[in-house]
């Protein structure tokens, strides 16, 4: 059925999803974006948007709420969609596109060497699918995964950097291009490895092997795995071996208490939530705050509000670290590189505010389990990883000026060394 009749028929405008939206605070938002995406189809705005639709972190929690699985994602959307075919691609959109001399990813590339994986381009049992993220901006995540794969003995190859794109952020910023150029190409390498089983982290990567890979291209010869899933099988198949008793990190030597951030296109979008917790909780030594995903809030990385809004998106990631204290939490530990990375970043600047507000640390779901696992603690440079991150940004897109770590420069600044 059309979108429009489905809210038509089914929408009470019960408000709902407005009273759990991090961004949208009147129902009024639903009939307008309905009038916009229906009044003259998808090539003519015959009326304005009255709702700026950059707010929309599409973190779906409006849908979760909605007694008839619609919320406000749903038309955020169409209209996104519609909005860029009839105005071209946005500046911002162009920032994660892998063919685009102004991607992000490639700018830090140019400051500091991605991740050198040793495991590249063999045959494989499992291959592992880092993703731009985690092979160019948050290195933590792809390092620490390697780690873990070492540690549990497996049969590994990798296929790294912005070469091997998903496509899928660049996707869902309503540029499909490059998903649509680099799919089948990423499904035949990883059958010509003979490879039974792909793992990837970032939530992106997965929902394009997962979810729309299967929709657009043909022989997907191996099952994809989020790493918590692959975790959750070797730990069943006992080769996840825990040496580490990890409440030595706390002074009393009590448990840990661990906060496990759900990133939500990981959760919401696709039901990944309790093989996280299920490899947590078998880490010796260690206590759960939130045993489900009840109540999770969004770090505010998502759907673009991180380029369009920073100060917003960086407030949102600074709730993350005050529910997370409100429930006792020693640490935060999250499955997403761009929500670890948000999530530093918010403690960052609430400490910097008000010393005594400093977030949590924040760990990744791999980090974690794979100093758990014996291995040595992943090297790590927090505040390099937001300085660069935002400088990439303001040097891809002139008119960003969110330049708030300038004490940060002269120890992290490639330009002034
Ligand atoms: S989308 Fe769902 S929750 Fe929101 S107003 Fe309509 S029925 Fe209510
Ligand atoms: S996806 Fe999140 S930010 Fe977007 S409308 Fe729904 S609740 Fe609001």
């Amino acid at each position: 059925m059309d979108l429009i009749q489905v809210y038509t028929d089914q929408c009470s405008l019960c408000g709902l999803c407005i009273d759990v939206c991090p961004s949208y605070d009147t129902v009024d938002v639903i009939p307008s974006l309905c009038d916009y995406i229906s009044e003259g189809g998808q090539t003519e705005e015959k009326k304005p948007l009255e709702y700026d639709i950059r707010l929309c972190y599409t973190c779906n929690v409006c849908t979760v709420a909605c007694p008839e699985d619609l919320g406000i994602r749903k038309l955020i959307a169409a209209s996104r969609e519609k909005k860029t075919k009839i105005r071209g691609l946005s500046k911002e959109q162009m920032l994660v596109d892998p063919f685009s001399d102004n991607n992000i990813y490639k700018k830090v590339g140019e400051w500091e060497s991605p991740v050198e994986f040793k495991n590249e381009g063999r045959k494989s049992k499992v291959v592992y699918f880092p993703g731009c993220a985690a092979s160019c901006m948050n290195k933590v995540v792809g390092k620490s995964t390697v780690r873990a794969l070492n540690a549990a003995g497996v049969d590994y190859s990798v296929m790294s950097g912005i070469e091997y794109c998903c496509g899928s952020v660049s996707a869902g910023a309503g540029n499909t291009a490059p998903l649509e150029k680099l799919g089948q190409r990423n499904i035949d390498e990883i059958n010509s490895r003979g490879s039974e089983i792909l793992i990837t982290t970032c939530p992106g990567c997965y929902r394009a092997f997962k979810m729309l890979y299967p929709q657009k291209f043909e022989n997907i010869q191996f099952e994809v795995l989020q790493t918590a899933e692959y975790f959750a099988r070797l730990l069943d198949e006992g080769k996840l071996n825990f040496k580490r008793e990890m409440s030595e990190y706390t002074k009393s030597n009590a448990k840990l208490r661990i906060y496990y951030q759900d990133p939500c296109h990981l959760t919401r979008a696709l039901g990944v939530y309790e093989d996280p917790r299920k490899v947590l909780s078998a880490v010796p030594g260690v206590e759960l705050v939130n045993p489900t995903p009840e109540g999770s809030i969004c770090c505010g990385f998502g759907g673009g509000v991180r380029t369009s809004f920073p100060q917003k998106s960086i407030d949102q990631a600074g709730s993350v670290h005050e529910y997370a204290k409100s429930l006792g939490s020693d640490i935060i530990i999250t499955n997403c590189g761009g929500c670890m990375k948000n999530i530093i970043e918010g403690g960052y600047m609430s400490g910097k505010e008000n010393e005594s507000n400093a977030g949590l640390p924040v760990y990744d779901l791999a980090e974690f389990i794979s100093i758990a696992c014996g291995s040595a603690p992943t090297e790590r440079d927090d505040l390099k990883l937001i300085y660069l991150s935002n400088k990439s940004l303001c040097d891809c897109l002139a008119h960003y000026d969110f330049k708030p770590y300038e004490e940060l420069a002269a120890e992290y600044d490639p330009d002034l060394k």
